[in-house]
């Protein structure tokens, strides 16, 4: 028997979070199958009965996904959260993550992994209907789901407890004995192309797929993962292929039971989920093989072809340079975490970073990494080290300076390489500290995450691996950094300006494209790069970091409901203190109302530069607290501002300040907001080329009386542009109109949610809004009779539509 775990060893000790209260048991069957069992019965809790119903009634209602955002939560959005939050209580989940994926597509025929994924889910022998599992669960109110990836198959499903044997019995049954329907080859070949068609928009999938050009010949990275209509019927019928015919032996190659890892989340005894899983999946069969393995594959980007300048003409209206390199894998690395250290570095948004310099010279308005242990940027043959930077359009015409701005980080990194102890130390503690009170996950994307990590982590680090930093390898960094040069380098550009220079075009998602070599004068400029003053590693951010506390459970009655704790002419405010979950943490909702944000199409646009800016200029100013993971959003509603923050409840307080200080003393210089407003008119031009938010948009037209669309918005934020100081009046007119909605809840005692009361207070200017002036917000009744409304799609290549359906 052929057991798959080079990994993998043995402990019998899980590490888990003091916070998690489960229990955990690691088991192998006989067939080489590994299960992670979870169980989330508590002390004097009693099992739930299996629900004994035939198969063919069912009393729960459909859970329908919601498929758009609203602005505004309605009462009934309230009760389905409460509703849905009390169900994540009495879910069951599993999913069952196989050691394989699209690497293994055949030569001939990309997509095949993805598409036998699907055909899997049609039907079995002891199950033979078609659908049987998603019918039996989505009828009773659960999801079910799977996803194929480079070198990782992986499908799951949640039900509540009452339906979860039943439900695991037909699930793995898909890995028992499938049917393979004939018939449903045809509809599942066009459900994988409409996948494909959905990723023909995003301009990040289509710029991935340009490296694959890149690969070496032969190399499993140069295949085209995914699949769609033409690689799975018309070039297989072309060349008289019958992909049907291939289904089984591809299937009794690769889903094989020593391959498979399984993680169960139930609220039982671990010895009746040990009994269940060793009954229904003891007759996955074992193919004695050994698992097909792509780790002698390296190096699939040779620099001679990776080393290039790739312009790029986006779908959408974006300033975008990859900065990246072909790294070696880091799979193996997890407890060390070369990359992840380096990248949190490069990525940094606080002073001294790269962005902060950026920003400065209006040069670029973000800057984000990749970092990931798994699928096509990250499997067992590289590591894509890349990091995106939004550009502005003065920063994309000075791209090359901005490269200088990046080698001079790197060599600042260097130079400066002893303080990296301190900041892996730091991102230790952080993580360490994160994980100590790390909360618990909806059952159903916990298992999808621990039977993938199954594959990755040593049994004792299956909870931790993916998150912890364990021991600093001062030698692996040091390599990493090293290898970041400019010869090694990739530069990938994306803007529309470009589309003159983009005269290829790649075979599957068409996109058009060009490539060069970097020019003696940049690699010179690259090479020679010195210091850089502005730059600079993070201070040490200590002022988020420091020992966590919970305050003392008072014996009195704390009400299960929030209560009204202030209200007058400026606030109200309502607190819950938490009985429930007891950990250090907070959670402080803000809406800052104001009659003014939506009184005009103006007033509405400025409102949107308003929350951009600040947005921006708050990730500087708070980035220390978000690397320690407190979290704050700003959002602008027809109401007024909306302010969340959650996170450590003793550091909330100085988050809290430094938010409210920024919202009312905005700094910002004229030339900086012009690049804000140019941003934002983009933004609502790639807004409007999706279908989706084209729709929303409409429905809101349509139920609104008053509603500014993106295309109206669009039209006079060029003028809004060239008016720094009517902008600069709004804001000052927002801010002396103002009404404060507010809600503490977490580990607050009474007094300090008072006091926070006091912060919001101490900005106000003291003119009180009367009530009427307030923005209502109003829909019209829709007469009863049925009606339809049909807009066309602004972008005419995109084969995506969205349908939205209302009912009084
Ligand atoms: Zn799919």
């Amino acid at each position: 028997m052929t057991v798959d775990n080079k990994r993998i060893r043995m402990s019998n000790v899980i590490i888990q979070s003091e916070n998690d209260d489960r229990k955990y048991r690691y088991i192998s069957l006989d067939n080489g199958l590994r299960a992670l069992l979870i169980s989330d019965l508590k002390e004097g809790e009693s099992v739930v009965d299996e629900d004994v119903e035939s198969d063919e009634e069912s009393e729960e209602e459909e859970v329908e996904d919601h498929g758009m955002e609203m602005d505004d939560q309605s009462d009934e959005e309230v009760d389905e959260n409460i509703a849905n939050s009390q169900q994540m209580e009495r879910k069951s989940a599993a999913a069952l993550c196989i050691g394989v994926g699209s690497f293994c597509n055949p030569d001939n025929i990309p997509g095949f992994a993805h598409f036998l994924e699907h055909m899997v889910f049609m039907g079995s022998s002891k199950y033979p209907g078609e659908n049987e599992l998603d019918d039996f669960i989505s009828t009773r109110g659960g999801d079910t789901n799977a996803w194929t990836d480079t070198e990782k198959t992986c499908f799951y499903f949640g039900v509540e407890q009452k339906y979860f044997y039943r439900a695991l019995d037909r699930f793995a049954n898909f890995f028992i004995s499938p049917l393979f329907k004939e018939d449903a080859v045809d509809r599942e070949i066009e459900a994988v192309d409409s996948e494909f068609q959905m990723n023909l928009t995003d301009d990040n999938s289509r710029a991935s797929q340009l490296f694959s050009l890149l690969a070496r010949e032969n190399h499993v990275m140069r295949m085209f993962m995914i699949g769609n209509a033409e690689t799975l019927r018309e070039t297989p019928k072309k060349h008289g292929l019958n992909i049907y015919s291939k289904l089984k032996d591809f299937y009794q190659r690769l889903y094989s039971a020593q391959y498979m890892t399984l993680a169960v989340y139930s609220k039982d005894t671990l010895d009746r989920m040990e009994t269940h899983v060793k009954d229904i999946f003891s007759s996955v069969p074992n193919n004695n093989l050994p698992r097909p393995v792509f780790d002698s594959h390296k190096e699939p980007f040779p620099d001679i072809s990776f080393h290039k300048i790739i312009k790029v003409l986006p779908v959408n209206n974006v300033h975008k340079m990859w900065v990246s390199w072909a790294c070696p894998p880091v799979g193996d690395l997890y407890r060390t975490k070369p990359l992840d250290i380096l990248d949190a570095l490069i990525t940094h948004e606080g002073k001294g970073s790269i962005l902060s310099l950026l920003k400065k010279k209006t040069w670029a308005v973000g800057l984000e990494g990749n970092m990931s242990y798994d699928g096509f940027d990250f499997n067992s043959t590289w590591s894509w080290f890349l990091f995106s930077i939004k550009l502005t359009p003065e920063g994309f015409s000075h791209y090359r300076e901005v490269l200088v701005i990046v080698f001079e980080y790197l060599r600042m990194l260097r130079e400066n390489f002893e303080s990296l102890t301190a900041f892996y130390e730091e991102q230790k503690l952080i993580a360490k500290t994160n994980f100590r009170w790390r909360e618990k996950i909806d059952p159903l994307e916990y298992v999808e995450k621990v039977a993938e990590n199954m594959h990755f982590f040593s049994e004792e680090d299956v909870l931790t691996g993916r998150s912890q930093f364990y021991q600093y390898d001062e030698k692996m960094v040091k390599s990493f950094l090293d290898f970041m040069t400019p010869e090694h380098c990739n530069v990938t550009l994306m803007a529309k300006e470009l589309e003159e220079l983009c005269t290829l075009e790649e075979k599957y998602y068409k996109v058009k494209y060009c490539m060069e070599d970097f020019d003696e004068k940049l690699m010179l400029n690259l090479q020679s790069v010195q210091n850089n003053l502005e730059l600079h590693f993070p201070e040490p951010n200590q002022h988020y970091i420091g020992k966590a506390l919970i305050y003392l459970q008072n014996r009195v009655f704390v009400p299960n409901y929030p209560v009204l704790l202030k209200e007058d002419a400026f606030i109200k405010m309502w607190y819950k203190k938490d009985n429930k979950f007891c950990v250090p943490k907070g959670y402080i909702h803000i809406h800052l109302m104001s009659p003014v944000t939506y009184k005009t199409l103006e007033n509405a646009t400025m409102f949107d530069i308003y929350i951009n800016l600040l947005t921006q200029i708050l990730n500087e100013v708070t980035y220390s607290a978000v690397m320690a993971d407190l979290d704050f959003s700003i959002d602008g509603h027809k109401t007024g501002m909306e302010i969340i923050m959650d996170g450590f409840s003793h550091k909330l307080p100085e988050l809290l300040k430094a938010v409210m200080h920024e919202v009312f003393n905005l700094t910002t210089t004229e030339k900086f907001y012009q690049a804000i407003c140019t941003e934002l008119k983009k933004s609502y031009h790639n807004t409007m080329l999706k279908t989706d938010e084209l729709c929303r948009s409409v429905r809101f037209a349509v139920l609104e009386p008053v509603q500014w669309t993106c295309a109206e918005k669009y039209l006079v934020v060029d003028s809004l542009s060239e008016d720094f100081v009517k902008f600069m009046n709004f804001v000052k007119e927002f801010q002396s109109k103002l009404f404060i909605e507010a809600f503490v809840t977490g580990n607050f005692t009474l007094e300090d949610a008072v006091s926070y009361a006091d912060i919001m207070k101490s900005h106000m200017s003291g003119e009180v809004v009367p009530h009427d002036q307030q923005f209502k917000l109003l829909l019209r009744e829709v007469p009863k009779s049925s009606y339809y409304c049909q807009q066309y799609s602004h972008n005419l290549s995109d084969a995506n539509s969205t349908l939205t359906t209302l009912q009084s």
